[in-house]
């Protein structure tokens, strides 16, 4: 029987059997980057997990809608423009521009929808017009904010109490005249600070607040009922909080049925952040020369609700095994002849279930890769033994392509450059060495190191790798 996927809800702090309002589709929406700066990894760390998520649905055979959101209007964005005295869209195009290259250096999959704050003011404001009318925002001197007391749900998501809120309560930055210091700003009129910054709405002149945001570009895009919504543990409290204070105080229904946060990457016991200046961004790393399927690797070794403590100790051995990986797939394509498919076929169907099964529970990926990396091993052993032909090495390939459908580290496209005079010289030099013609194999050798192609012998066979520049 074909078990059902189960995801940790950080609602019910269960492990819930995950099940679609719509059969065989998700709707899922996931917390975007803010665009005044380059994102580190600590954030991609984020964006690597909710690929994964995503790959891993479409894996299952879901057919997936997802939505992150661009924050390309707040107090950061405003700063940075003003800094370089040059247009809040000007400035904010840089780093979605950098944005949308990270997240292809890092082979994640491209959301369906990506909506930017600024061209959505109107729907913001209209969401507050519905929580104005039924009573759960109110005006102070220009501005909106939603009554936190009136939500009598207000805590589920982050299991707090209202009375803590209130005693320890988190005054933010831009703070106006609220009722409680618990409410939060749905609307925030102008301030000579935020200069030609504003929207002249129905609301008054002014822009929106974070939150609302996301609780109205979701909606929009997914309806006010949907499947799964995730983001990094620092979103739980006070971002998501308050986007289900928002939407079902204006609708009166469930918002979300499943919340899924990933833990932070830490660098020496403290979360990545930009405050704390303990960042690296993507680019620093492809900088210092490292592969962007390790970087991937990596973000991915760990399951999604632990902490991943970033090394660059850590980071070479994604590397390593990001390259046995490629040079095992570039054996399986070389074989030849004749094997055992009745022992392949065994391990290849238990490599599937147990990739499954580790999936299945909640993402856990250390336990899929354990299973991609025992066939690795196991199947290593065939070729020594000399059981794997070419049929063989085909059906192995087939499982490693389709899992890493979810884990996309393999670049084969890339490293099918190799063509076929190449590949047409290896083979003449594999002959010219069991000829025992020495002077012909080292010439083959070197006119291949010439086209970039490192040559390996290896009593199983002769392997290559491409380093081209
Ligand atoms: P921000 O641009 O700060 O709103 O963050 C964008 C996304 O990255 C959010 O989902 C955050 O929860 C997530 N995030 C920020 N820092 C980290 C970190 N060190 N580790 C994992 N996720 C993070
Ligand atoms: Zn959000």
């Amino acid at each position: 029987m074909l078990m059902s996927i189960k995801f940790y809800n950080t609602l019910s702090r269960c492990k819930e059997e995950f099940s679609p309002i719509e059969e065989g589709k998700v709707g899922m929406y996931t917390c975007g980057p803010t665009v005044y700066d380059y994102a580190h990894i600590g954030n991609f760390r984020a964006y690597v997990f909710e690929d994964l998520l995503r790959r891993y649905l479409k894996y299952r055979g879901y057919q997936v809608y997802q939505v992150m959101n661009l924050t390309d209007v707040d107090d950061k964005t405003i700063a940075g423009a003003k800094r370089e005295g040059i247009p809040l869209g000007e400035f904010t195009q840089r780093y979605i521009d950098a944005f949308f290259e990270d997240l292809d250096t890092l082979n994640i999959e491209r959301a369906e929808v990506y909506p930017r704050a600024t061209e959505h003011i109107g729907d913001m404001v209209n969401l507050v017009k519905r929580l104005i009318e039924s009573g759960y925002a109110y005006e102070a001197k220009g501005s909106y904010y939603f009554r936190v007391s009136q939500f009598k749900d207000y805590g589920k998501l982050s299991h707090m109490k209202l009375r803590g809120l209130r005693v320890g309560a988190r005054v933010s930055s831009d703070e106006y005249e609220k009722d409680e210091a618990s409410d939060f700003a749905l609307w925030k009129a102008w301030d000579p600070e935020d200069g030609d910054v504003f929207w002249d709405t129905d609301l008054g002149k002014g822009r929106p607040g974070w939150h609302i945001e996301c609780s109205s570009m979701s909606m929009k895009y997914l309806g006010k009922h949907f499947d799964i919504h995730t983001g990094g543990v620092d979103n739980i409290f006070p971002h998501h909080e308050n986007e289900i204070a928002q939407s079902e105080g204006a609708t009166g229904v469930r918002f979300v049925n499943y919340w899924l946060h990933c833990e932070h990457l830490i660098v020496e016991g403290r979360k990545m952040s930009k405050s704390l200046g303990n960042y690296y961004t993507l680019r620093d790393i492809l900088a210092k020369g490292y592969d962007p399927r390790a970087i991937r690797h990596l973000l991915l070794s760990t399951h999604y609700r632990q902490k991943l403590n970033f090394t660059f100790d850590g980071l070479e051995a994604s590397q390593e095994a990001v390259e046995r990986l490629r040079d095992f797939v570039a054996n399986l394509k070389r074989l030849t002849g004749e094997g055992e498919m009745d022992v392949v076929e065994r391990l290849t169907s238990r490599a599937r279930e147990e990739f499954r099964q580790a999936l299945d529970d909640d993402l856990n990926i250390s336990e899929g890769w354990g299973a991609l990396f025992r066939l690795v091993r196991e199947v290593n052993k065939l070729i020594s033994q000399g059981k794997m032909g070419g049929r063989e090495g085909e059906i192995v390939l087939k499982v490693v392509r389709d899992f890493d459908r979810v884990l996309g580290v393999l670049r084969e496209e890339e490293e099918e450059e190799i063509g076929k005079e190449e590949l047409e010289l290896i083979r003449k030099r594999d002959k010219a060495r069991k000829e025992g013609n020495w002077e012909l194999a080292d010439r083959i050798r070197e006119e291949l190191l010439q086209r970039g192609i490192t040559l390996e012998d290896r009593p199983e066979g002769t392997t290559y790798k491409v380093r081209r520049k």
